[in-house]
C-alpha cells in the first residue's frame, strides 16, 4: 500500500469552499470519479473540500427558454425530475443511462463536467445544447469549456455553480455502453435549436467533439437518412482493449442515426 494522508473539509457555503480551496486542495462532490482515482493514487490531493452538502447547488428549474441545473444536482435527480422529463427528455434519458444506481445517487452534473472524462455523457449534452456554465467567477460557453483529455477551461479555485441549457426544438441521445462500466464506447447527442443542428460524439476520442458534416446534412434534412452515406474518420479516435478506433467510428455513425430517430420520436 502506498501511504497517503489528506485533510478533509466540509464546506458550509460556496464562499467557505472558495476560501478553503487554496494550494492543491480539490473539490469533492459525489466522489464517483475522484474517490476511485484517489484509491488507485492516480490523484492524491493534500486536501479535499467537500461541497456535497451544499443544497443550494442541487436545484433544477426552468427559466424562460432555459433549463438551469445546479452543479450538485445528482444524475438521479436529473433523470427523475418531472421538468427535465417534460422539457428536455433527452437529458433525463442521458442521466438515467449513467453508471449504476449507486453512481447516479451520488454523482453530480458539476463533477461530471469538471472531470471531463472522455467517455462521460454530460459533456456531450452540454456541447450539443451550447450550454453556458456558470462558475464562482464567470460564465463559460460549452464551446470553450472542454479543452482536452480530462481537461477543461476551469482555473484553480474555480467552482461550477450551474449549467444553463437552452431548450432545443428537439434533441436525442444514443450511447453504446461498455457492459461492465456503462461508460460510453461511443455516444452521440443531437440537438436542433436556435444555434442550428449540433451533433456531438463522446467516448470515441480524447474529448467530446462535433461532427460538422452530419450537422450540415441534418440542417438540410433532419432525419436518419441524411446521415446514411456519411462516414466517420477513425484517424483520431481511441483504440483500446474495449474497442478499436475503426469500431468506434462505426458506432458513432450508428449512434448518430439512433439519436436522430430518438429526437424525432
Ligand atoms: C462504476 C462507475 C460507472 C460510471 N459510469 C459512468 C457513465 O456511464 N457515464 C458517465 O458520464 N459517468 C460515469 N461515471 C462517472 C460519474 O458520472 C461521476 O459521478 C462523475 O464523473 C463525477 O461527478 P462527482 O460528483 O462524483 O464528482 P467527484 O468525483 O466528486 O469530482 C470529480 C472532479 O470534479 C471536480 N468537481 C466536482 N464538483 C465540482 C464543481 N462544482 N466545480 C468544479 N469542480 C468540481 C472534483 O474536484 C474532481 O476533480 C461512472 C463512475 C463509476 C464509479
Amino acid at each position: 500500500m502506498i501511504p497517503y494522508a489528506f485533510t478533509y473539509h466540509r464546506a458550509k457555503s460556496v464562499a467557505e469552499a472558495e476560501r478553503l480551496l487554496g494550494g492543491e486542495a480539490q473539490l469533492l462532490a459525489g466522489g464517483q470519479s475522484l474517490i476511485p482515482a484517489m484509491k488507485t493514487r492516480l490523484a492524491a490531493p493534500p486536501a479535499l473540500v467537500d461541497i456535497s452538502g451544499l443544497r443550494e447547488l442541487a436545484f433544477i428549474r426552468s427559466e424562460g427558454d432555459d433549463l438551469v441545473i445546479g452543479a450538485n444536482a445528482t444524475h438521479f435527480q436529473v433523470a427523475s425530475n418531472a421538468e427535465v422529463k417534460r422539457l428536455l427528455p433527452a437529458l433525463a434519458y442521458l442521466a438515467g443511462m449513467i453508471g449504476d444506481p449507486a453512481v447516479r445517487y451520488r454523482g453530480t452534473l458539476g463533477g461530471s463536467l469538471a472531470n471531463n472524462d472522455p467517455a462521460a455523457d454530460y459533456p456531450a449534452a452540454a456541447l450539443a445544447l451550447a450550454a453556458r456554465i456558470k462558475t464562482n467567477r464567470r460564465q463559460i460557453d460549452a464551446d470553450d469549456f472542454f479543452t482536452g483529455l480530462f481537461a477543461t477551461a476551469l482555473e484553480p479555485g474555480e467552482i461550477i455553480l450551474e449549467a444553463r441549457f437552452a431548450l432545443p426544438q428537439r434533441a436525442g441521445y444514443a450511447k453504446f455502453r461498455n457492459p461492465a462500466s456503462r461508460y460510453a464506447l461511443a455516444g452521440v447527442f443531437v440537438a436542433q435549436g436556435k444555434k442550428g443542428v449540433r451533433v456531438v460524439a463522446t467516448g470515441a476520442g480524447a474529448c467530446v467533439f462535433r461532427l460538422s458534416q452530419m450537422e450540415r446534412a441534418l440542417e438540410k434534412n433532419f432525419g436518419p437518412a441524411a446521415l446514411a452515406s456519411i462516414g466517420v474518420d477513425d484517424g483520431a479516435l481511441n483504440s483500446d482493449i474495449h474497442a478499436s478506433a475503426e469500431y468506434r467510428a462505426h458506432l458513432v455513425g450508428v449512434m448518430a442515426r439512433r439519436a436522430v430517430e430518438s429526437a424525432l420520436a
